[in-house]
């Protein structure tokens, strides 16, 4: 079982000529309201790529609806929270001609999952499963304590990143997955500064500093590198015309998780997660980019 501890986001999207300007009222004409958060994003991939996931975190009791869709697609909601007194963290996201967009996100109940509500979750959980987290979400510190005390097995993706995630045990947990942005951020706050592009350089550090990981490091269209021990694998990108990368990293997330806890070896992880991203940046949106496992399986087979 994975237990992911995410944000869930409704993504309220409007088409807009142009993004809006100061003291300026602008209709739109196009608007659809969209489930979104990397937390929800990464829960729907791993539930697609075939593992077994419950979400953990917290919605406003207004938005039934997200409930019923993460359970249609077989994603546990008993650890989700339904608050009353605050509403589910939302964004505004204009898009205009240019694909050029401006977003105003409210973090809501995402910030607010209450403690209790972790410590239920994280009981119910049985040695061996894993916890999955972002950095969208409660108390990061407090879930990663809870996990390690319960034996959990834990894949962090800590985005949006933090110098706060230098601080946090990231020697006593399992995975961790970066973009280069990520990673450069955190070597920092640990004290390493390294190039953007000197990849080898930034896995190398982190190996380094966290050598009983398995360290995933995303690189958009220049692929993947990952670091297990003495193991170092990179695997180029699929080539694709990407027309939108959202929910790139959390389609990878999910679905190379997912591949490893159900026994894959990291090469086959690696190389199914990277096609199911490639087919995420070819289709627009979030949520809905993240493909099903026998597209994923027909693609590779191509
Ligand atoms: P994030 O969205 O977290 O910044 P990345 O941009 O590193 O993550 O992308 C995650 C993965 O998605 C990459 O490792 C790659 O496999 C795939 N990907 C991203 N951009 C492209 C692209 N332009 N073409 C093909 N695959 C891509």
């Amino acid at each position: 079982m994975i237990y992911n501890f995410g944000s869930v986001n409704v993504d309220n999207v409007y088409r807009v000529p142009h993004l809006v300007r100061p003291g300026e009222t602008l209709a739109s004409t196009h608007y659809v309201q969209v489930l979104g958060g990397k937390g929800a994003n990464q829960s729907l991939a791993a539930a697609r790529a075939g593992a077994k996931v419950e979400h953990l975190g917290a919605i406003g009791a207004a938005d039934g609806w997200i409930l019923a869709l993460l359970d249609s697609a077989g994603i546990g909601t008993r650890h989700l929270a339904t608050l009353d007194d605050i509403p589910s963290g939302h964004t505004v996201i204009q898009v205009d001609d240019q694909a050029e967009n401006s977003i105003v996100l409210f973090p809501g109940a995402n910030r607010a999952v209450p403690n209790e509500h972790l410590e239920a979750a994280i009981t119910a959980a049985q040695p061996g499963d894993w916890l999955l987290a972002q950095n969208e979400c409660g108390d990061l510190s407090r879930v990663i304590e809870l996990a390690l005390a319960k034996r959990l097995r834990i894949a962090l993706n800590p985005a949006p990143m933090e110098a706060m995630i230098a601080g946090l045990p990231l020697e006593r947990i399992d995975m961790l997955f970066v973009n280069r942005g990520e990673a450069q951020m955190l070597l920092a706050a640990l004290g390493d500064q390294v190039e953007e592009h000197d990849h080898q350089r930034m896995l190398d550090l982190l190996a380094a500093r966290y050598p009983g990981l398995e360290l995933v490091l995303t690189l958009g269209g220049d692929g993947v590198r990952y670091a297990n021990g003495e193991l170092r694998l990179a695997r180029p990108a699929f080539l694709v015309e990407a027309r939108d990368t959202t929910a790139a990293g959390d389609t990878f997330v999910g679905y190379f998780l997912a591949a490893r806890q159900q026994g894959e070896r990291p090469e086959a992880a690696l190389a199914l997660a990277s096609a199911a991203s490639a087919l995420c940046v070819q289709r627009e949106g979030a949520s809905s980019s993240i493909p099903e496992r026998d597209e994923v399986d027909a693609f590779i087979a191509a």
